[in-house]
């Protein structure tokens, strides 16, 4: 069939702040950089503009592809009615909550995309034109990243990121070998650790034009103990770069490599964002080796990862088996007196596929009747084991204020802006506060929207 026009459609939440969209659809600018020269390509994003009206002018001849995560596959099926509607005949759907729990998608997309769709995409656009299009397409070889899907210059001007978003997005590495019980990375990117080539890094970001970034891989910091050859060319190569800062999630072992965090700074890294995720040493099993829940440990690592002039954002996660009302208040304690920069407390989510749902499932603990949008950690979605409903949102809310208190955010993110040297500061406001008011602002959407779920 012929194929007039490509729409790849990104769903969001958070829509503009101060004018500008939080982050860039970099999954799709990937996807739509794989797409022929000679077949037209658009990006739709949510979180950029109203999306509705846009479905009117497409028809049967037009390939319509959705990114999904768990809490947006509900704006995803409503995305592919409106497409249906307007004639499109081929919506292929895509992402994290497909590749987890495909059975769910299927009834309503014409194509499921499962595993990285890297190498299935260009695949979908030949079977189109060739009218032998299947009904699901499969990757999850974990393939190797070199030449894995760059930018095209096409899709880099269209998307404008440096008007249009805050934050531009980056890939370096995939996949972790940890197994957090309650963790989709695995299962969404496998088990092994894959890396791009540092000169492909480097040159997307000379392409891009980007001053900073924030890292989309799952546990870069393990990059520190896995490969740190790897590691420290990759950090060498980036201090040559013009970039301001750049961010990465990590876990807290980096703080066992001062060398590297030495690198890291140069190599223009701000901060850590690191995923303590629990100070009840109970929690053990389900953090996977990384973390064991002992804050000595935690305060060492924050006091290193500091001292070389980083910041660390600290990860806490709130609703295991073995937590009550107190570890919240605990939590907050250590973060007081251990000097963070920022932090984030979020709800235990159970996403399909993870351990932890299998045995929520079998001991009959998920709250029946909550949509998948409130799959965002914000918001509880089963029955904690130590601790009722009530108590839990209760003490949850009251925490959370104590957290995202104004006067705590500005006390953490001057303590963040103190770690550049003074002529850098004016260049440091913004990403010293963003990350705090990034998170407050989910948890007052959780204010509104909690209302509706009880
Ligand atoms: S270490 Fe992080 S990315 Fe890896 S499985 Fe655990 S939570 Fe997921």
């Amino acid at each position: 069939m012929e194929l007039r026009k490509i729409i790849l459609i990104q769903p969001g939440r958070e829509g503009r702040i101060f004018g500008k969209a939080p982050a860039s659809p970099y999954t799709m600018m990937r996807l739509a950089s794989l797409v022929p020269d000679d077949i037209e390509v658009e990006i739709w994003d949510e979180n950029w503009e109203n999306l509705d009206g846009k479905f009117k002018d497409l028809g049967k001849h037009d390939l319509v592809g959705i990114t999904a995560k768990t809490l947006a596959i509900e704006a995803a099926q409503r995305y592919t009615r409106l497409a249906h509607e307007a004639g499109v005949e081929v919506v292929a759907v895509g992402g994290s909550h497909v590749t987890l729990m495909p059975e769910d998608v299927k009834p309503w997309a014409d194509i499921i995309v499962t595993g990285e769709a890297y190498y299935t995409w260009p695949r979908i656009i030949e079977d189109f034109q060739n009218d032998t299009l299947k009904d699901h397409y499969d990757d999850t070889e974990w393939a190797d990243l070199k030449g894995v899907a760059p930018l095209s210059d096409r899709v880099i001007k269209m998307v404008d990121e440096r008007r249009r978003y805050w934050t531009p997005l980056l890939e370096i590495t995939r996949g972790c070998p940890r197994n957090c019980t309650f963790c989709t990375a695995i299962r969404v990117s496998g088990q092994k650790m894959r890396f791009r080539p540092v000169d492909e890094v480097v040159e997307e970001i000379e392409r891009r034009k980007i001053d900073r970034f924030f890292l989309t891989d799952d546990n870069f910091g393990l990059a520190f103990a896995i490969d740190p050859e790897y590691t420290e060319k990759l950090f060498l190569a980036l201090e040559k770069t013009p970039l301001r800062g750049w961010t990465t999630q990590a876990e807290m072992m980096v703080h066992k490599y001062p060398e590297l965090l030495k690198l890291a700074k140069r190599a223009h890294m701000d901060k850590l964002f690191i995923g303590f995720e629990s100070v009840n040493p109970d929690n053990r099993r389900e953090l996977g080796g990384k973390s064991k829940g002992l804050t000595k440990q935690y305060q060492e690592a924050i006091t290193n990862v500091q001292q070389q002039g980083l910041s660390v954002v600290g990860l806490f996660v709130f609703g295991f088996d073995a937590d009550t009302p107190q570890v919240m208040w605990d939590t907050w304690d250590f973060a007081q007196k251990s000097g963070l920069d920022s932090m984030s407390a979020t709800v235990l989510t159970p996403y399909p596929g993870t351990p932890f749902r299998d045995d929520l499932i079998k001991e009959n603990r998920l709250i029946p009747d909550i949509g998948w949008r409130y799959y965002d950690t914000a918001h509880l979605t089963y029955y904690p084991k130590s601790m009722t409903v009530e108590e839990f949102e209760r003490e949850y809310d009251r925490v959370c204020k104590a957290i995202y208190h104004p006067y705590r955010m500005v006390q953490r993110g001057f303590r963040s802006l103190m770690r550049h040297p003074w002529r850098r500061v004016p260049a440091k406001a913004f990403g010293s506060f963003s990350t705090d008011y990034g998170y407050r602002r989910t948890f007052a959407w959780r204010s509104r929207s909690i209302p509706a779920l009880r």
